[in-house]
């Protein structure tokens, strides 16, 4: 039998809350494991060769307004006073992203005024409106300004990101990024915002540093773990999934190596590729990052520079903004080329597609994980779009629950 009371399968966000809670309020004794040489999940930063903090698996920036959240982050790090802003490439200029009253007044220039009274009559001073539900409005000079937006910060740059319109995709997504009715150029208005001072990888270093918790690394858990659901017969039925409707007597089981285990079990990984894809593919976007270091002290005015309009990739992260890693010698960039997760070997999937087609799919695995008793977390497990404050919000609580059970 093994000496666990519950096995956390991946060290990011997800796990690590869930790993520290229950190691530290439950008393437990935990085992995490990641398939990857390296804790942190996709917020996995390191200091590359010329001193500058980079996040390996793309831009990683805090924020919320969960105070719980902060406060909790806040017992593994301190903060590097950040605030994000981003622009949008257009042309030979460059425009706040959120769009808001200062883009405004850039793209329309003598018109703004007139413009920005009309939208405020409309939707209020400090309104956050999704381009979606702009561009319903009636109002020809409404309409102006949300084709302007429409076509020149949303269309290709999500033809880029989801290989769809933005009439497409889930509106939830480009809901993320609203006209904002208002001055403040930042990206998120969220009250706590700003970065691990000493990287993310540090933060997860010190929240897995408990003496309850055992990580171990280079671990795919399909190599330790069996789990199906089976008959009193059937020695071993992994894989029956149809078949007559007699689930209330047949049980689910979980073996630890080769042994049974009775612990919790909370995965945090791609639930279909767990599930051997036995209902088919759950689709993802991935990401192919190309880094650069250039010989300037600076490359470009802002943290991120979005390209909504030209090139192939999305957008350009300078991380010296993000870090505050200004005396390093030159700047290291990343560009990112979205495409389609088809999981070949190396691919990462970064994103899921939320549509009720896909949805479905996930359901199916969701109910098989729920009877073989597994808990689901995170943007992979739950295939969500979880922001960092929201994943270590929905963790704290999963891990509450599962104390309590
Ligand atoms: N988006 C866009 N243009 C932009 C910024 C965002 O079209 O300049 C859309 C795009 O569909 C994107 C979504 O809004 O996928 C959400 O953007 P966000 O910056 O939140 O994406 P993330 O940083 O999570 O990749």
């Amino acid at each position: 039998m093994s000496n666990y009371d519950s096995i956390v399968i991946g060290a990011g966000f997800a796990g690590a809350v869930v790993a520290r809670e229950l190691a530290e309020r439950g008393d437990e004794q935990v085992l995490v494991m990641d398939t990857r040489d390296h804790i942190g999940g996709n917020c996995y930063d390191y200091r590359d060769e010329y001193g500058i903090t980079i996040h390996q698996y793309g831009p990683h920036i805090f924020h919320t307004n969960i105070e719980r959240v902060y406060k909790y982050l806040s017992r593994f790090t301190e903060w590097y006073d950040y605030s994000h802003e981003v622009v949008a490439a257009v042309g030979d200029s460059e425009i706040p992203v959120p769009f808001n009253l200062n883009t405004l007044e850039l793209v329309f220039g003598d018109e703004a005024p007139v413009l920005e009274k009309v939208l405020i009559e409309k939707f209020g001073e400090g309104a956050r409106v999704p381009i979606l539900e702009l561009r319903q409005a009636d109002d020809p000079r409404l309409k102006k300004i949300a084709d302007y937006i429409y076509e020149n910060i949303f269309l290709k740059y999500t033809m880029k990101q989801w290989g769809q319109t933005p009439e497409e995709i889930d509106p939830a997504v480009s809901g993320r990024v609203p006209i904002v009715l208002s001055r403040d150029n930042r990206y998120f208005q969220d009250t706590y915002q700003g970065m691990p001072r000493d990287g993310y990888t540090a933060l997860f270093e010190k929240m897995l540093d408990h003496s309850g918790i055992t990580v171990r690394l280079n671990r795919n858990a399909k190599d330790v773990l069996q789990f199906g659901i089976s008959d009193e017969t059937a020695h071993y039925s992994e894989g029956q999934s149809s078949g007559n409707n007699d689930s209330d007597e047949r049980k689910s089981f979980i073996r630890y190596r080769g042994e049974p285990f009775n612990g919790k079990v909370i995965f945090t990984g791609a639930i279909d590729e767990l599930f051997d894809l036995r209902f088919g593919r759950l689709p993802y976007r991935s990401l192919r990052f190309d880094f650069e270091h250039y010989d300037e002290k600076k490359y470009q005015s802002h943290g991120v520079v979005n390209y909504t309009v030209s090139e192939d990739f999305t957008r350009i992260t300078e991380f010296k903004y993000l870090s505050g890693d200004w005396d390093a010698d030159g700047t290291t960039v990343v560009r990112e080329y979205p495409f389609a997760y088809t999981g070949a070997e190396g691919e990462i999937p970064y994103y899921s597609i939320s549509n009720s087609a896909n949805n479905a799919l996930y359901e199916k695995y969701h109910a098989l994980a729920e009877r073989v008793g597994l808990t689901l977390l995170g943007r992979l497990a739950e295939y969500k779009y979880y922001n960092i404050d929201a994943i270590v919000d929905r963790a704290l609580t999963v891990a509450g629950e599962l104390i309590d059970r």
